[in-house]
């Protein structure tokens, strides 16, 4: 396995790799989540094909008073972890050889952009379409691997490859939940004992949101406020409850064999966020 972390060294060792080339862009801190994306995309690449793994905190992605600083970066875990997942290629570049000082180009989605996480994240999603346009120009996949649990952001990733005819096929993976439910994340290791106790709420209201669509509830008024005091009686803070388009993210009145209910909840000063497809199968 290599490890990389000039963009040029990367271009030119990636350009070698036999295809199809098969990416998973993460910011590390790896967990079983990140795994079942590296072992997805090692079956993807076959034996004839190999696996890139992106590990970078991109900085552009996070708020002035988010947790860039404090982000967890367990360089020799992840590199491990890689190992054993059979990847190729590591590129974990310095922030200062991603953006140049004055940079002043970058990748605005204009439109799933706009709400869910986009409206409490000013610029985070121009920080993320940035740096995967720029992962894949650097890293040159065919193929490339995103969680579910990030739901908006693969939206609009698959809206940017859309637009600007990035030649990547952009496959998806269900989150990977703790046994009680709990989406892994690298920002669950924040919680608090007491906080972690809570936050599988969740999970839960958005299944009992699913169950009560299921018997006929469609009112996206009514499913939202029932998982918002769910989340508040557990001591969560809601940040929002949102019923959406799968594809487009508009906000949704009814339920339709097309709805995604997405939340973002804080615990703390923890904000976590989880997704459930409800209404039918997509
Ligand atoms: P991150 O390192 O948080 O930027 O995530 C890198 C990739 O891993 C993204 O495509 C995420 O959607 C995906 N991911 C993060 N957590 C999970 C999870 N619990 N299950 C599946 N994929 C995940």
């Amino acid at each position: 396995m290599r490890v990389l972390s000039s963009p040029a060294s990367a271009f030119q060792s990636a350009l070698k790799l036999p295809s199809p080339r098969v990416l998973v862009p993460t910011m590390g801190a790896l967990h079983a989540g990140h795994i079942a994306l590296l072992k997805k995309a090692r079956a993807l690449a076959g034996k004839e094909g190999a696996v890139v793994v992106s590990i970078f905190v991109n900085p552009i992605q996070f708020g002035p008073k988010e947790d860039l600083g404090k982000y967890p970066r367990p360089r020799q875990d992840d590199l491990a972890i890689c190992r054993e997942a059979g990847v190729d290629l590591v590129f974990a570049p310095d922030p200062a050889a991603m953006y140049a000082a004055d940079q002043s180009v970058f990748i605005d989605e204009s439109r799933l952009s706009t709400g869910l996480c986009g409206a409490s994240r000013p610029g985070h999603f121009r920080g993320v379409c940035t740096v995967v346009g720029k992962l894949f120009h650097i890293l040159q996949p065919q193929i490339a691997v995103f969680g579910e649990k990030d739901y908006q952001q693969l939206a609009i990733i698959r809206r940017m490859v859309r637009d600007l005819d990035f030649p990547v096929k952009i496959v998806e993976l269900p989150t990977v939940r703790e046994a009680d439910g709990l989406a892994l994340s690298s920002r669950n290791r924040y919680l608090t004992p007491l906080e972690r106790a809570a936050a599988p709420v969740i999970r839960w209201s958005l299944l009992a949101a699913k169950t009560e669509a299921s018997q006929g509830e469609i009112s996206a008024k009514k499913l939202a406020g029932r998982v918002i005091r769910s989340i508040e009686k557990a001591g969560g803070r809601v940040d929002y409850v949102s019923l959406v388009d799968a594809d487009t993210l508009e906000p949704q009145a009814k339920v339709t064999s097309r709805s995604v209910i997405a939340v973002a909840v804080f615990f703390g000063q923890t904000r976590l966020i989880d997704n459930c497809r409800i209404g039918g199968k997509i």
